[in-house]
């Protein structure tokens, strides 16, 4: 899971994301209105936790504008405002839920684990069926034939995101951003490692590289 979280009140939005990345969230923290629009605009988010009031552009202009272009994430809304209006006027432009602050971290997670459950059950079951191989994204196994095989919450992100792209070189930048963050300080050579583990449990034949570049999962490989 990847989230997107724009809060502009530091150290609150510091003690969510810790939480968040200890839950085995993927999390880009970001403070500025107008950068959290563009990162929700081109970044792949499966979540967005978003602050009302932000500075140089607001929540609910923020709402509005992906929801204009036809960008579907689920959106939890951060309010101080109690007013019944603001929590409407949030739901009307598109959020999918609120949370008034202060809140206990636990409300959080659940209302986050709700609405990925509400958006996995849109994409049928959470089983991805690419290359001959069956993914559970929720349940983070694949199964090919009769193998049937566990993977780590990072390995089932990185053949996610090879299968939703199968065929198609995704850069090694790509990956990065997808499995840590834009933000992350961790080293870009773990992507190699990331598929030399996924490799090693899935078999050596479905995920090609293109040295320099990135790597892609081949259109028909595991069909024999
Ligand atoms: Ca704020």
């Amino acid at each position: 899971m990847k989230l997107l979280s724009i809060e502009d009140e530091t150290q609150l939005s510091k003690t969510i994301c810790q939480m968040l990345r200890k839950e085995g969230y993927v999390v880009d923290e970001i403070t500025d209105g107008e950068i959290g629009l563009e990162m929700a605009l081109f970044g792949s988010y499966d979540l967005i936790i978003l602050d009302w009031l932000l500075p140089n552009i607001d929540g609910l202009t923020i709402v509005k504008e992906l929801r204009m272009q036809g960008i579907a994430i689920p959106i939890l809304f951060l309010t101080t405002n109690n007013r019944i209006e603001d929590k409407v006027d949030g739901l009307d432009a598109g959020a999918d839920d609120y949370l008034v602050k202060p809140f206990f971290t636990e409300e959080l997670l659940a209302r986050l684990r709700a609405l990925s459950r509400r958006k996995s059950k849109e994409l049928v079951d959470n089983n991805l069926m690419v290359a001959g191989l069956i993914l559970d994204t929720l349940k983070c196994n694949v199964s090919k034939g009769r193998d049937f095989i566990k993977l780590s919450r990072k390995e089932t992100l990185l053949l996610e995101t090879l299968m939703r792209n199968c065929g198609n070189v995704v850069t090694k930048e790509r990956i990065f951003e997808r499995l840590w963050g834009s933000y992350s300080r961790n080293e870009f050579a773990n992507v190699d490692l990331y598929i030399y583990y996924l490799r090693k449990k899935i078999g050596t034949s479905y995920i090609k590289t293109v040295r320099g570049v990135g790597y892609y999962l081949e259109n028909n490989s595991g069909i024999s």
